[in-house]
This record gives C-alpha cells, sequence and structure tokens, in this order.
C-alpha cells in the first residue's frame, strides 16, 4: 500500500490538453491513482476518447472541449467541471503549441498564437482555478514547462515557445508567492524531450536526437510516462511545503 502522503484518493484533477500525448497519459494515471478527472482538449473528440478510456478502466471523468486562449471558454469549462465533481483540487496546465522556426522567419500571429496559447491560456487558467481554490482554502497547481524555457534556442530553433515557457517558469514563482499563504500550491515540472505527436518531426531527425541525447545523463529520448511520478508527488500532500519550484524531469539534460 502506498504511504498516505501519496493518496490523492477522490481528488478532481483538471487536465488541459489531455486530448493526447502528455496530457492524456497523465489523465490516465492520475485516474489509476483514485482522481475523478476533468479532460479538457481543444479537440473534443480526443478529450472524450481520453474520457472512455478512464471510464472503461473503471474511473471517473468528464470530457469537456476547451481553447484556453478564449477567457470566456475558460470560465465555462471551470464551471462545467465544478458543476460535475464539486470544488477542484488539482489542475495541471499541460496544453502547449510550438511553431519551429527561425527566429527572422517567424510571423507575428504565428508569435501571437504561441504565446496566447502557452503563456496567456495558462494564466487564465490558473485564474479561473484560484477562484475555487482560495475560497476553498487548499489546492495544487502544475504548469507543464519545458527544458526549453531555461536556455535560449538549442538546436530547435523556436523563439517565441521558448519565451512563452520562461514566461510560464517566472509565472508559476509569482503565483505561488500569491497565494501560498492561502492554501495553494504552483509548481512547475520542465520536460526534456519526450516521444508525442508535439515532437513528431523533431525526433524524425537524427541529428537533433544526437544533439539532445549528446547533452543528457541518461541517454534516452523520454516518453510521457516519465512525467508520471512527478506530476503525482507535486499534486500529493507529500509536497504539502513545496511551492515555486520547478522540476526538470529531463534524463539530466538541465544539468549539463
Ligand atoms: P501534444 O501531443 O501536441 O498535445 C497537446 C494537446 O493540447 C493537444 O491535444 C492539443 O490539441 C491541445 N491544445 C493545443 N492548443 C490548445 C488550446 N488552445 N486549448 C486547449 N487545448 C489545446 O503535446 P505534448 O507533447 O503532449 O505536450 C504537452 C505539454 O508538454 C506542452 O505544454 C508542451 O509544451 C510540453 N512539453 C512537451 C515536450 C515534448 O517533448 N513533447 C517537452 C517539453 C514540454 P490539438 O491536437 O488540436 O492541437
Amino acid at each position: 500500500m502506498a504511504h498516505p502522503s501519496f493518496d490523492i484518493t477522490d481528488r478532481h484533477v483538471l487536465i488541459t490538453g489531455s486530448g493526447r500525448g502528455l496530457g492524456a497519459t497523465l489523465a490516465e494515471a492520475f485516474s489509476l491513482a483514485g482522481a475523478r478527472l476533468t479532460i479538457a482538449d481543444i479537440n473534443g473528440q480526443l478529450a472524450q476518447a481520453t474520457c472512455d478510456r478512464i471510464i472503461a478502466q473503471g474511473g471517473q471523468a468528464i470530457a469537456l472541449t476547451c481553447d484556453i486562449t478564449d477567457q470566456q471558454q475558460v470560465e465555462g469549462l471551470f464551471a462545467a467541471a465544478h458543476t460535475a465533481f464539486g470544488g477542484l483540487d488539482i489542475l495541471i496546465n499541460n496544453a502547449g503549441i510550438n511553431i519551429p522556426k527561425a527566429a527572422e522567419d517567424l510571423q507575428a500571429d504565428e508569435w501571437n498564437r504561441i504565446i496566447a496559447t502557452n503563456l496567456t491560456g495558462t494564466f487564465l487558467c490558473c485564474q479561473a482555478a484560484a477562484a475555487t481554490m482560495l475560497p476553498q482554502g487548499h489546492g495544487a497547481i502544475i504548469n507543464i514547462c519545458s527544458i526549453h524555457g531555461h536556455v535560449g534556442s538549442y538546436v530547435h530553433q523556436a523563439v517565441a515557445y521558448n519565451a512563452s515557457k520562461a514566461g510560464i517558469i517566472n509565472m508559476t514563482r509569482s503565483l505561488a508567492l500569491e497565494w501560498g499563504s492561502r492554501g495553494v500550491r504552483v509548481n512547475g515540472i520542465s520536460p526534456g524531450p519526450l516521444a508525442t505527436e508535439l515532437m513528431v518531426t523533431r525526433l524524425a531527425n537524427q541529428a537533433y536526437v544526437d544533439r539532445m541525447l549528446d547533452r543528457m545523463a541518461i541517454k534516452r529520448i523520454g516518453t510521457p510516462e516519465d512525467i508520471v511520478g512527478a506530476a503525482l508527488f507535486l499534486a500529493s500532500p507529500a509536497a504539502a511545503w513545496i511551492t515555486g519550484q520547478i522540476l526538470a524531469v529531463d534524463g539530466g539534460w538541465l544539468a549539463a
């Protein structure tokens, strides 16, 4: 039996971008740990598919369609999640996009889309979660950052993505300081390269893979499952005195 500090049974967890990739893996893992899941994605069919898998495994979940760049949709998402399960214990801000391109070629509308999704969308969801978490006096928020939020363009040219992830890192620290005394913890996870849809093109490029592996202490590309333990830990009572931290789960990439 797991140590009680890691018990998240019946906690209500909302995960953005959980129709596929890392978000879907986290949703299934949190369900296996006994949590109740709100699956949110801009693609309602993908959200429903994750939800169906969870229910087929005996879990509790609802699927909701939401574009996190739209404040009205975000407010609607959190209201519907509250109606379905009551309260909100854990939010994982996972939805994110990238348009890898040389900085000189990036169009203003591409820059704006990336910042609107990764940075502003994450903030809107933090704010909507806080509207429930602060009055109830508890909550844990985990923002999915990236190793590329800690360094400049290394291998991949993605200035807007890197800037958005750096923004999320400092937003995480700022919100942790604003909300810690009222029971809401805000932490981040910076994954290294994971084999997901987002990375299909880059992982097909052997030169990219070789350069990423060269910097890692553990010489393999990660999988979404590699992030599960860190997320469960940061969401659980075991992390009750941890806030404002960004945990790198990256095979040692940032240690170099
Ligand atoms: P992914 O496979 O592309 O999944 C992201 C999900 O988010 C997709 O279902 C996507 O829907 C959804 N989404 C996109 N824009 C949205 C919006 N405006 N509102 C709601 N949902 C939206 O990506 P992933 O690899 O799992 O990445 C998940 C997170 O981890 C991202 O924040 C990413 O930056 C971060 N990360 C990934 C890696 C990696 O190597 N994969 C490394 C470091 C950090 P669509 O399918 O319709 O676009």
